[in-house]
């Protein structure tokens, strides 16, 4: 009787005691754990705060160094310095950094130098120059053939002489003649001869590299015929290629016997170009086209054999191409029945295909200003009386649209 009576004590004493215990201890764990997994996101989060401190503190150099200056390899002496030229101008000797190949650098490559020390930071790319300096390189140009009015001679004669070297080279080899290796449009000022050499890249799916005669013209001894090479190094690495060169009488307009240092630079811009002419194979799948609207004072030098020797003349527009512009330009307007584009031609008689862009253009702007979708013949007229600055009720002479 006493026993089972201590029994049933001893069970009264234990049970809510260690219960309550037990209950204790586990709760402990869980805020162990919780604890645990607290302290494991708070370490990660702190990792997280670690890392974009160290981005911050690294864009924050970045801002604080000083800008780069760019030099000009000029020499190099005794294969670990560099004479170097500086864009302002003055000429320093400095050394070439270990983590800077030597081979990478020649005479006429372009580096950056810090600002304070001289030192050599990097070696820059050569084909990013002539881009940055107003050249453009388009992949594919979206102009076609369909996009030029009133030009179909002319687009005939590119076909031969540009297309078809690059798409079809074993033609000519059959024949057994050599494809022009230069291709010289002339023509006055906005008569398409820009878009030829685009559509004809569009065609033969090249690259097309356009770049202005006069940007090839340097303030620096030696920097236009860099250029020059460049432009034909960027052609090789993107090629098949079209090279457009627009204005090309700013490096190309005669010799003369005395000259100042600036037109002996410019003569030796020219030089390049034609040594490039000279150089590459008229099968190979690099083409070059000029313009200009100059092309009596050019050096005879440019048209020889085998440099610009296949001259096209772009002429301003009759009025059946005018017309035919006028079709192409209207394309994607919204124009009403009324228009007339067989007067409105007329009325151009003697303008360039530029013109009829610019009137087209603009008569589209008295259209929104009227709160119109439509073109009306009356916005046309408008447009060609301010165009040609024919005196018009409450409007000024106008900015014609290239
Ligand atoms: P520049 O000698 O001034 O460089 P350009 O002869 O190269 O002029 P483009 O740039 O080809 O002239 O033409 C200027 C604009 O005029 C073109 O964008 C195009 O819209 C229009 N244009 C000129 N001629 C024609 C044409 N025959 N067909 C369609 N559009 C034309």
């Amino acid at each position: 009787m006493n026993e089972s009576k201590d029994a049933h004590n001893q069970q009264n004493y234990e049970t809510p005691e260690i219960s309550s215990l037990e209950h204790e201890k586990w709760e402990l764990l869980q805020q162990a754990i919780q604890a645990q997994h607290e302290r494991m996101y708070i370490e990660n989060e702190l990792k997280k705060q670690q890392q974009e401190i160290k981005k911050l503190q690294q864009k924050l150099a970045e801002m604080r160094r000083p800008p780069l200056i760019i030099g000009t390899v000029v020499d190099i002496i005794e294969q670990e310095n560099l004479q170097v030229r500086t864009s302002g101008g003055p000429q320093f000797i400095i050394k070439i950094p270990e983590k800077i190949e030597p081979q990478s650098i020649k005479a006429g490559t372009r580096v950056a130098m810090n600002k304070d020390t001289m030192a050599l930071v990097r070696v820059l790319t050569p084909s990013k120059d002539v881009i940055v300096r107003g050249g453009e390189v388009i992949e594919k140009p979206s102009t076609s053939y369909d996009d030029i009015g009133g030009l179909e001679d002319q687009i005939k004669e590119i076909i031969e002489s540009v297309e078809l070297p690059l798409t079809k080279p074993q033609l000519f080899k059959k024949v057994g003649i050599e494809a022009p290796k230069g291709i010289l449009l002339i023509g006055s000022p906005g008569t398409g001869k820009t878009l030829i050499a685009q559509a004809v890249a569009h065609h033969t799916n090249a690259t097309f590299i356009h770049i202005v005669g006069s940007e090839l013209v340097q303030k620096y001894i030696g920097e236009g015929s860099r250029l020059v090479r460049e432009l034909f190094m960027l052609a090789r690495e993107k090629s098949p290629s079209i090279v457009f060169i627009d204005e090309l009488d700013a490096i190309g307009a005669k010799r003369l016997e005395s000259g100042t240092t600036g037109d002996r630079e410019v003569q030796r811009t020219l030089m390049q170009l034609l040594a490039e002419l000279d150089g590459f194979d008229p099968r190979g799948d690099v083409r070059v086209i000029a313009a200009t609207n100059r092309p009596d004072i050019l050096d005879n030098a440019l048209m020889r054999p085998g440099r610009f020797d296949r001259i096209i003349e772009v002429p301003m527009p009759d009025v059946k191409g005018l017309q035919a512009i006028f079709k192409i330009h209207t394309r994607r307007m919204k124009v009403s029945k009324d228009v007339d584009i067989e007067h409105l031609a007329n009325r151009l008689n003697g303008h360039s295909g530029a013109v009829v862009k610019g009137v087209c253009t603009e008569a589209g702007m008295f259209a929104i200003r009227n709160d119109r979708y439509t073109v009306k013949m009356a916005d046309f007229e408008a447009a060609v009386k301010k165009l040609l600055k024919e005196p018009h009720e409450g409007s000024r002479p106008g900015v014609m649209f290239g």
